[in-house]
């Protein structure tokens, strides 16, 4: 948790309190991870995932000139830039900060000058989307000291487009979405052609999500990524030769294409396998999750780890080990990768009772396996960003 005095004491000593801005007006946007469906966004699918309640916290302070001053407390450093500055060059965290500024312009929400500071609990890298807490808090932030108050969905737009046009980032829509239409006690089921967010209650007298970083990373990632995205869209020009009107692999079952993928060159099949199961494996598991079965829950989640292992070729040693470990403990319900892969972290369902128990002897079953103290967090859902002060 976050101490808002000693951030507000830590704002007036680099900032100083300037006549025009006051005190720092107060915002936070939550992390998040994703139950099940994954890999399934860029194909216009659905995805379950949750915002936590680990936050990224913006204290901001509109200036009288064009320049936004930001300081990051988790990256010991603040960097002065103009708003009217080139699309080009400038400094690598600040860009996302940034970069929403210049998004919120496109939509037609000039932002002035702003003194930020940024303090998150939510760990770069880490699998939890620390990138999509620090857009939408800022974003909330800048709109906020100009008067404008964009919708969540317009501000999850913005944030996405900042992360993909202008720091580079082909990433999907979810962890915005996440971010800007959290709930607490509740996991969302969102439909990522149509946006469209629903609820879904999730139990916290009953259950906790624990997520397990591995904390390992790897170069491939990006480039795989890519790979990936590209063989899905060859996936869809087949079918689409034989069925015009087919977007996506959302628009198909794997049971209708299963008699065309038997003809097609590895590994089209089996990646397009992946994605049209995934699909629905997510209804299934929004529909168990609604009529309290746990446990066809926990399968759905073992199901999704292995077709990313055996079909998408996502995992890791590393990752494999981490489920393979929490299958065997007390308490869990399911357990599998979540993000993009190749690294990174497991999401685990477990019974609230044994959540304490199940992080600490998951951190040291994988230790002993690895000599790596791999980072585990029980998580509860959160509610959606907000201006908290
Ligand atoms: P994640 O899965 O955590 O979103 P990303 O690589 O997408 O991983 O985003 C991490 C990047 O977001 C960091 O390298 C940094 O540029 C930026 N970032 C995240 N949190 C902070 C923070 N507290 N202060 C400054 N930059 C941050
Ligand atoms: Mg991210």
């Amino acid at each position: 948790m976050i101490d808002l005095d000693s951030l507000r004491l830590e704002f007036r000593s680099r900032f100083g309190g300037s006549p025009e801005s006051g005190e720092p007006r107060v915002f936070r946007a939550p992390g998040r991870v994703n139950l099940i469906g994954e890999h399934v966004d860029y194909n216009e699918g659905w995805v379950l995932p949750l915002a936590i309640d680990r936050d990224c916290c913006v204290l901001a302070a509109s200036r009288g000139d064009r320049r936004l001053r930001i300081h990051s407390r988790e990256f010991a450093e603040t960097v002065e830039i103009p708003l009217d500055f080139s699309r080009r060059g400038g400094h690598a965290w600040s860009h996302y900060v940034l970069g929403v500024a210049w998004a919120l312009g496109e939509i037609g929400i000039e932002v002035g000058g702003a003194d930020l500071l940024v303090a998150s609990d939510v760990p770069p890298g880490g699998g939890l989307s620390s990138s999509a807490a620090l857009e939408v808090s800022s974003g909330l932030a800048l709109a906020a000291l100009y008067g404008a108050s964009p919708g969540r969905t317009a501000l999850a737009r913005a944030c996405q487009r900042a992360e993909n046009e202008f720091v580079g980032m082909r990433c999907g829509i979810m962890d915005q979405l996440t971010a800007c239409w959290g709930r607490r006690n509740h996991a969302l089921l969102i439909d990522c052609r149509s946006l469209d967010v629903r609820p879904v209650p999730l139990d916290s007298a009953r259950l906790r999500v624990v997520v397990a970083d591995t904390t390992t990373r790897h170069a491939l990632a990006a480039s795989e990524y890519n790979r990936r995205r590209a063989e899905c869209e060859e996936a869809v020009r087949r079918i689409a030769a034989v069925r015009p009107g087919v977007a996506a692999l959302r628009d198909v079952t794997w049971e209708e294409i299963a008699p065309l993928a038997a003809a097609w060159p590895e590994p089209i099949g089996r990646r397009a396998r992946h994605v049209t199961t995934e699909i629905a494996r997510v209804h299934a598991a929004a529909a168990a999750l609604e009529g309290g079965d746990y446990e066809a829950f926990g399968r759905l989640m073992g199901e999704s780890h292995r077709s990313l292992d055996r079909d998408y070729e996502v995992s890791s040693p590393e990752l494999n080990l981490m489920v393979e470990l929490a299958e065997g403990l007390e308490g869990v319900l399911g357990s599998r990768m979540t993000g993009g892969g190749f690294g990174g972290a497991t999401v685990n369902l477990v019974r609230a009772e044994a959540a304490d128990s199940f992080a600490a002897e998951l951190g040291r079953c994988y230790e002993a396996r690895t000599g790596v103290r791999p980072r585990v967090t029980a998580c509860l859902a959160a509610d959606a960003a907000a201006e908290i002060a």
